[in-house]
């Protein structure tokens, strides 16, 4: 365990705790980010036209708004940002600095059509390195670890990974995002004994090498680290991967508009823990009401971020759209933060008879089928409706000897039925047909 370096007034900066970061006392983290808004809530009025309109707009003019009485400020929306950019393009109306200093661009998936821009100054960097640094370390990834990556260094922020791995002194074997056959050949070969990739990537290894291979546990690999979609932490998945490889899974979780790694787990297994303290402002938001919920073993709700010392683009409330469910606020290892698991997405969100339903749900039933499944399944929606009735129309992927397996058909909508407690109509997808799978997986298909 660490010892407990205190950081000085210096926010930005001391707060760094490179390869030893551990327990900061909850209470440190925040007077550290209370101090940290202060400064960021006069920058953003003065220099954030798009800003200076939103706190008008809330009657906040000219008075200060603490962190305590965030609440009283809106939440700004993935719609809301966009706009702030077409306003005057190419950095937007939420530019706070001169457009010299912003030195890296990033193009964010936007809400629809053409993409987001991202833009940050060389402090943003460090920021987020910080946080990223903090994410990767808690998860295991240190100074001896050979880390072999598949997130490519753009168009998403996940690229900025390659900074983080630099910081913690790790060894990096980059690959491109679903080059599998340099994957296995570098993981085979022991170039790395870490793997970093989505959830979905790392259950297709898992499948095939089970396919290939007498036994896949003897490739020199330990420890698999997931990140970009929720399933590292679905049960089912993970045991999987798990019993496949012998290795350890962790997760971690980024925003595209906050910080590409601000959630990692520990080797406790327990959830991810908050990684951006004193950096980002979290706060936990009830879906339906939109009314803060304390964060507290148990509670479940959306995440919305303050950043608390971003330049260039600052945001302010930000929803971002996961809904996740509290694990705990202590953990074994040390560290204070709590730590979240993700239930799903707001928008993949539908109701059957009242009852909130997220897509990932289904993949934890689903897993149970292996090895005549491969894991991967998705709802269909169709029409804009989030109550729907049933039957859920469920696309699930079998290995080709199942495409036309009627028992297992059966077995799978009797198993959503007992356990989820809604009938479902599902569809045998074959490997070749449901897609690629190399990166992501989408939980929801709309036709
Ligand atoms: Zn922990």
């Amino acid at each position: 365990m660490a010892t407990n370096r205190l950081p000085g007034d210096n926010c930005e900066r001391d707060w760094i705790w490179e390869r030893e970061i551990e327990a900061a006392p909850w209470e440190e983290t925040r007077r550290l980010s209370v101090a940290a808004w202060e400064r960021q809530y006069r920058r953003i009025r003065e220099s954030s036209p798009f800003y200076a309109r939103k706190f008008r707009e809330a009657g906040a003019g000219n008075s200060f708004v603490s962190l305590a009485d965030l609440s009283q400020l809106p939440f700004t929306t993935k719609q809301e940002l966009k706009e702030a950019l077409d306003d005057d393009p190419p950095f937007g109306s939420n530019l706070c600095v001169s457009p010299d200093q912003v030195k890296r661009v990033y193009q964010t998936s936007g809400t629809s059509g053409s993409p987001s821009v991202l833009a940050l100054t060389r402090g943003d960097m460090e920021t987020w390195t910080i946080m990223g640094t903090r994410t990767y370390y808690a998860t295991g990834i240190h100074e001896h670890s050979s880390v072999l990556t598949t997130f490519g260094a753009g168009p998403f922020v996940a690229g900025h990974t390659h900074f983080v791995l630099l910081r913690i002194g790790s060894r990096s074997v980059p690959v491109a995002p679903g080059d599998t056959e340099r994957v296995i050949f570098g993981l085979r070969s022991g170039l790395a004994d870490t793997l970093l990739s989505t959830a979905s990537f790392a259950q297709f290894l898992a499948n095939r090498l089970e396919q290939t291979d007498a036994e896949p546990s003897a490739i020199p690999l330990t420890h698999v680290v997931t990140g970009g979609e929720p399933g590292g932490g679905i049960p089912s998945i993970r045991d999987h991967i798990q019993r496949v490889l012998g290795v350890t899974v962790t997760e971690v979780m980024g925003i595209g508009d906050i910080a590409p790694s601000l959630f990692g787990e520990c080797t406790h297994q327990q959830g991810m823990h908050f990684c951006g303290g004193g950096h980002v402002w979290v706060e936990l938001i009830d879906p339906e009401t939109r009314e803060p919920i304390e964060i507290e073993t148990g509670a479940e709700g959306e995440l919305a971020y303050t950043t608390l010392t971003r330049e260039a683009m600052p945001v302010v409330r930000f929803l971002g759209g996961d809904i996740v469910r509290i694990e705990g606020t202590e953990c074994e290892c040390g560290r204070t933060s709590f730590r979240q698991r993700v239930l799903g997405r707001r928008d993949d969100m539908f109701i059957v008879r009242g009852v909130n339903v997220y897509p990932a749900a289904i993949l934890a039933v689903v897993g149970d089928f292996r090895p005549r499944v491969t894991g991967r399944a998705r709802v269909i929606r169709e029409g804009p409706e989030t109550s729907i009735e049933p039957p859920i129309p469920v696309e699930v992927e079998v290995t080709e000897r199942h495409e036309s397996d009627g028992a297992l058909v059966t077995e799978i909508e009797n198993a959503i039925h007992s356990k989820l407690m809604f009938r479902s109509k599902v569809e045998l997808v074959p490997e070749s047909e449901f897609g690629e799978a190399g990166y992501k997986t989408r939980l929801t298909v709309r036709r």
